[in-house]
């Protein structure tokens, strides 16, 4: 079990408004705090600030340290809207449409964290769990959940599954035992096996490490039925919003996640999750030194509220 995850706050201060923003950096990410602070320190050294829509013109030039990338983007997003006075949604035209329902994740674990995990999701009002496989010990680990909640869930294989015929004796499993949505049966790259699976499954399945960026996603559509969108992976809010267009395009739906980021980046992700199916928006929930508060859930569903600092550092 992880204790704790590296970030990078980014402040923007621009006539007397603050843009807040985020990169949250578990350790499979390639970004560490310094790759964040070279990127921030080497972009502002090199771009004088002219204006918002000027930095988010050079900022996507860029493609390469993405956590970085997304902190400054949303730190950007939420500078333009308070200077506007829109919210995000109306800068980028998302019609009001309802919140999805959020789910709370429960780690591989034992049977007493899993208990305690239960407790605390439900707790905070959350209606639906993922719950995190590892090829292993699958069907103890959904047996335990099913002893605790009757609440649906969905899955996270994390590519933990080797076959085909693996993976569709443990979804039709899933099934039965009241799983809605499978993340990332196979390892992300074999997608010619996640072809074959997608004809034979019984659950809606999800790409998460298969589906990084905007460019990846035409590939996909053969293989799952919707994707994973998170702003650590993709750079931020402004790709993250033509991800989930492009998705739609192709008649797949969207979950949007995070990586456990506190309430600054799972807030700018709060802002695209009308426009998703499903929302895994639990990093204020999961850490215990949460500076900020922002989105919440209420009544199982994202609830947007704005973005406010609680903790001075
Ligand atoms: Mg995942």
């Amino acid at each position: 079990m992880r204790t704790h995850t590296a970030v990078v706050y980014v402040k923007l201060e621009h006539e007397g408004f603050v843009g807040w923003g985020e990169a949250a950096l578990p350790p499979y990410l390639p970004e560490t705090q310094k790759t964040v602070t070279d990127f921030l320190l080497s972009f502002s050294n090199s771009n004088p600030f002219n204006s918002i829509d000027d930095w988010f013109d050079k900022l996507n030039l860029d493609q390469t340290n993405l956590s970085a990338k997304a902190a400054l983007d949303m730190a950007l997003w939420n500078l333009k809207s308070q200077k506007e006075n829109k919210s995000i949604e109306e800068l980028l035209r998302i019609e009001k449409s309802d919140f999805p329902l959020g789910t709370y994740t429960i780690g591989v674990s034992s049977f007493d964290e899993m208990k305690t995990k239960v407790e605390e999701g439900t707790k905070a009002g959350f209606e639906i769990f993922k719950v995190k496989l590892n090829g292993e010990s699958d069907t103890d680990i959904i047996n335990d959940f099913r002893k605790l909640s009757k609440k649906p869930f969905a899955v996270d294989v994390n590519q933990g599954w080797k076959t085909v015929d693996e993976a569709k004796g443990k979804i039709s499993f899933l099934k039965d035992k009241g799983c809605f949505l499978v993340e990332q049966p196979l390892p992300k790259d074999n997608l010619d096996e996640m072809k074959i699976l997608k004809q034979n499954s019984l659950l809606p399945l999800y790409a998460d490490e298969s589906c990084q960026r905007l460019i990846d996603i035409d590939s996909l559509k053969e293989c799952f039925d919707g994707i994973n969108v998170k702003l650590m992976k993709c750079g931020g809010i402004t790709e993250a919003y033509q991800m989930i267009l492009k998705a739609r395009e192709l008649g797949m739906k969207v979950l949007i996640g995070c990586m456990s980021e506190s309430s600054v980046g799972c807030t700018a992700a709060a802002h695209l999750s009308s426009l998703a199916d499903y929302a895994d928006l639990d990093g204020p929930y999961l850490i215990s030194n949460d500076p900020f508060e922002g989105m919440k859930i209420d009544e199982g569903r994202i609830q947007l509220n704005p973005l406010e600092q609680q903790l001075e550092f």
